[in-house]
Order: C-alpha cells, then sequence, then structure tokens
C-alpha cells in the first residue's frame, strides 16, 4: 500500500509531464475513471498542459491550464501497486512492483498523450488506482511532510486512543500508512497503544522529528520497505537496535509491530 514517500516519488515522475501540450488522453477505463464517463476527462483537458505536481499526504494531482485559463485538477490515486510513468521514467519502485511479468498494454488504466509524442501512463495490473478531476482534499489534515512540531503536537496529542490510530488517521494529519506509523513509533522508542493525550509535549516532539527522519529516509531510499525496523516485523524478528525481541499486536485496527524492550 503506498504512503507518503511511495506517493512523493510517484508525483516527482509526474514533474516531467509538465508544460506540454496535451494531445489525446485515453480515458476509456470507465472503473478507473470513475465517476466520470468516458471521453469526459479528455473533453476537458486536450488541448490544454499540466502546470504543477501537487501532493498531500497520499493525494496527488496535477493542476492544469486549458484554453488560456485554469483548467480542472487532474486527480490520480496510485491503488495499491500503481505506478507512473513518464515516457521512459517510473515511479515508485518498491517491492510490490517486483516481477509484474509482461506489463500488459490493458495495465496502462489511464493515458495522457503530448503533442510532442512521449505520455503519462498510470500502469496498474491490479486495477485499484483511480483518476479523476478535481479530487476534493478538504478532508485531509496537514501533509505528514510539512507538519510543524506545534501543530503536530495539538493534532495528535489529543483524545484517548492509541498514538498509533492517531498517526493513521488521515484527517488528524496525511500520508502515514501502517509500515510508517511502525517506523517512526519504533525511531522515538514509543509505545503504539499509549493513550495519544498522556505522551506530552517532548514525546510529541520526538515522535515529529522521527516522523520527519523516516519520511526522508524513505523518500531517499525508494519507499517505506526501507524503513530500518520494516525486515524485523516479523516471528522471531528481534529489535535491531537493543536485541529485544519483537512484539506483535493488533493497534488501531491495524497489524503492529514494537520492540518488547523499549516500546514497552
Ligand atoms: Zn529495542
Amino acid at each position: 500500500m503506498p504512503e507518503l514517500p511511495e506517493v512523493e516519488l510517484a508525483r516527482a515522475v509526474l514533474e516531467g509531464a509538465l508544460d506540454r501540450t496535451i494531445a489525446a488522453i485515453d480515458d476509456t477505463d470507465h472503473w478507473v475513471c470513475r465517476p466520470h464517463a468516458p471521453g469526459e476527462i479528455a473533453a476537458a483537458l486536450v488541448g490544454g498542459r499540466l502546470t504543477a505536481a501537487r501532493r498531500r499526504g497520499k493525494a496527488m494531482w496535477c493542476e492544469t491550464r486549458v484554453g488560456g485559463g485554469p483548467g480542472p485538477d487532474l486527480g490520480v490515486h496510485l491503488g495499491m501497486g500503481g505506478q507512473i510513468v513518464v515516457d521512459g521514467r517510473v515511479g515508485p519502485t518498491g517491492p510490490e512492483h517486483r516481477d509484474p511479468g509482461p506489463r500488459k498494454p490493458e495495465w496502462d488504466r489511464f493515458t495522457v498523450t503530448f503533442a510532442d509524442g512521449g505520455s503519462l501512463r498510470l500502469f496498474d495490473k491490479r486495477r485499484l488506482g483511480r483518476v479523476r478531476l478535481d479530487p476534493d482534499v478538504d478532508a485531509l489534515g496537514p501533509d505528514a511532510e510539512t507538519i510543524t512540531r506545534e501543530e503536530f503536537r495539538t493534532r495528535v496529542g489529543r483524545g484517548r486512543s492509541a498514538v498509533k490510530a492517531r498517526l493513521l488517521d488521515q484527517s488528524v494529519l496525511a500520508g502515514v500508512g501502517n509500515l510508517l506509523a511502525d517506523e517512526t513509533l519504533w525511531q522515538a522508542r514509543v509505545s503504539p497503544s499509549a493513550p495519544a493525550d498522556e505522551l506530552g509535549a517532548a514525546r510529541l516532539d520526538a515522535l515529529h522529528d522521527a516522523l520527519e527522519a523516516a519520511l526522508e529516509a524513505a523518500i531517499a531510499h525508494g519507499g517505506v520497505h526501507t524503513g530500518e525496523v520494516i525486515r524485523h516485523r516479523r516471528p522471531e524478528g528481534h529489535c535491531p537496535r537493543c536485541g529485544a525481541p519483537m512484539v506483535h499486536g493488533t493497534v488501531g485496527g491495524r497489524s503492529t509491530w514494537w520492540c518488547s524492550a523499549e516500546q514497552a
């Protein structure tokens, strides 16, 4: 499941599609392009250009310019394992994409062809991605990469629910998924099930800084699977920092691993 780093890697690829005249759009996959009818996205954007590639949490979209004025935003969601392909560049390229086998043309669920002959495609074998005009991102909290310490304290350190559940709540802050939450909590030595309002400012700040560092590392190294504790999230796994056994449970409704000694 893509988290903020995977979407950021896809967004960076999308930048290669900016400021090029759109000659044609294949939006005939009615499932991926729902609720739009086939041809509707094409009618709105052909002749125009994508002008900026934006991201908030796991939501991604392009601003557009059509007929001399601002056009509708083009929202692109990667689903579980979708990839953005612009000319020869592909992102993200994590383990969920390893060995996709022959890349069948029908797995390109949405294609923008530019007047210069290049293209932007959503490659999505599982067909769980989505493309839509003017996606609604108002319900999302601030982006996890840019949230300030003060905002983080106020938003995450509120309520009796487990801190991991707060981190995963996209209306609290946007972009953290299951692996990134476990990595961040482990880096900060915070128990995933600690009640959010009992953490206190110092531990919330430590969590904020750990999240910032985990995001930076994951983007630099290709995705959340590269986190330090991720490959130790397994039965018989040991904490790579102190050697204590890793333990498993369900927190915030999600499969969770933590260090039995440092995150007790
Ligand atoms: Zn440990």
